[in-house]
């Protein structure tokens, strides 16, 4: 503010001096009067902004591997998402048959198909215990409401709704209902699902989605409330909000590494990767505190306003370079969205991977692997940046 006035004072003349001057003056009071609190997602792309540049390669073809979250008909995906560069898939295993069949033509191509397990699956909760109703997540009266202004807005961007994403709204939760993790019936559930996934023969994992907050910061059920009461009293230290988003990160977390055990539990050699969604407010990218094989974090997410370039990278930054920051064994990667609403041109997405990629993350996740086959010039895009000359897939070797 100062330089600006400074500059803008030296051209006028003295009659206006006066009148801008104290302009000024009131700007500067007013910014003294109302610091401005970064967010977690400023002090992020500033802090990455300052920090000295990391000697990042180039990363060869070879390098780089490119995933995809989707579904259809094996016979239809696994060809064109070869083609394409796609070295792992992650698909629903409901319909066997059609798991299966992912599998084997996978195997074929050298690609790896991971069971796609996630947080709202409410028939995975009715098979395991079909005598109780879902322990559902529950929100305040003001984020109910929210939930219900979003649920009637039938506009076609529906007011920049982020759909768990980084809200640029005031208020937003989740429209999709998820289990409360708190309640300890939800992890055996889930493990249940995970035995009839690890049995199909040649999967090569478990991806994990949707574990998180509706509300993106905490749940209020019942159940939460009272592990939360006992986790404020063996902690007088912290004030309530402080000791309400680390009861509910440290949970989530827990959560995340319990499914992960298991899954080495029942199989070793599987992989289990996760996608951070939805958003954890207090702290975006927290998915490094994950001990797992492969931890995707948004790096650009679907919607419109759309990211950019400079926090991309800086996302990227981190998610490729902390990633071990707690654990030896994850791998960090970049998830890029590519939706029908706003579609992204091929310029956009080509700005998006050379961030992520210039950013020093070799590992890129799209969302959806449908729309990106489906879209010519999407599939192109791709293909430049992780289509492999000789047919072969780098994690797939
Ligand atoms: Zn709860």
């Amino acid at each position: 503010m100062k330089r600006s006035c400074s500059a803008v004072i030296g051209s006028i003349r003295k009659p206006g001096l006066f009148l801008l001057l104290t302009l000024c003056f009131q700007n500067i009071s007013f910014t003294q009067i109302q610091p401005e609190t970064p967010s977690p997602e400023q002090k992020i792309v500033r802090r990455e902004a300052t920090r000295l540049p990391a000697k990042v390669q180039v990363a060869t073809m070879e390098q780089r591997v490119l995933s995809g979250w989707g579904g259809g008909k094996a016979e239809d995906v696994v060809p064109k998402a070869a083609e394409i560069g796609f070295a792992e898939l992650v698909v629903h295993h409901e319909d066997s048959t059609n798991f299966a069949r992912f599998i084997e033509l996978g195997k074929q191509r050298g690609m790896g198909i991971y069971a796609w397990l996630f947080l709202g699956d409410i028939p995975a909760w009715k098979k395991a215990y079909p005598d109780f109703e879902p322990p559902l997540q529950v929100m305040s009266a003001t984020e109910d409401e929210a939930l219900r202004r979003i649920q009637a807005d039938k506009t076609p961007g529906k007011s920049r709704y982020q759909f768990g994403g980084e809200p640029v709204n005031e208020m937003e939760v989740l429209e999709t209902p998820l289990l409360c993790f708190h309640d300890p019936r939800v992890i055996e559930a889930f493990k249940k699902q995970i035995d009839e996934m690890l049995n199909f023969p040649g999967v090569k994992g478990v991806a994990l989605d949707y574990i998180g907050y509706r509300n993106y910061r905490s749940c209020l059920c019942q159940t939460s409330r009272l592990q939360f009461a006992v986790y404020q009293e063996q902690h007088p230290e912290l004030s309530r909000e402080l000791a309400l988003d680390r009861f509910s990160l440290e949970t989530l977390v827990a959560f995340n590494n319990r499914l992960s055990a298991y899954v080495k539990t029942v199989s070793p050699a599987a992989q289990v990767i996760t996608h951070i969604y939805p958003v954890y407010l207090p702290e975006p990218l927290y998915g490094n505190r994950l001990n797992l094989d492969v931890c995707v974090q948004t790096a650009a997410w679907f919607f419109d306003p759309f990211w950019n370039t400079n926090k991309i990278k800086a996302y990227a930054r981190v998610i490729a370079q902390e990633a071990n920051r707690y654990h030896s064994r994850p791998h960090g990667a970049a998830l890029i969205g590519y939706g029908k609403y706003p579609v992204k041109s091929g310029a956009r997405l080509t700005a998006e991977l050379q961030a992520i990629l210039d950013g020093g993350c070799t590992r890129v996740h799209v969302c959806s692997l449908n729309d990106v086959l489906n879209t010519p010039e999407a599939a192109q895009v791709f293909r430049r940046f992780f289509g492999n000359p000789n047919g072969k897939n780098a994690a797939g070797k």
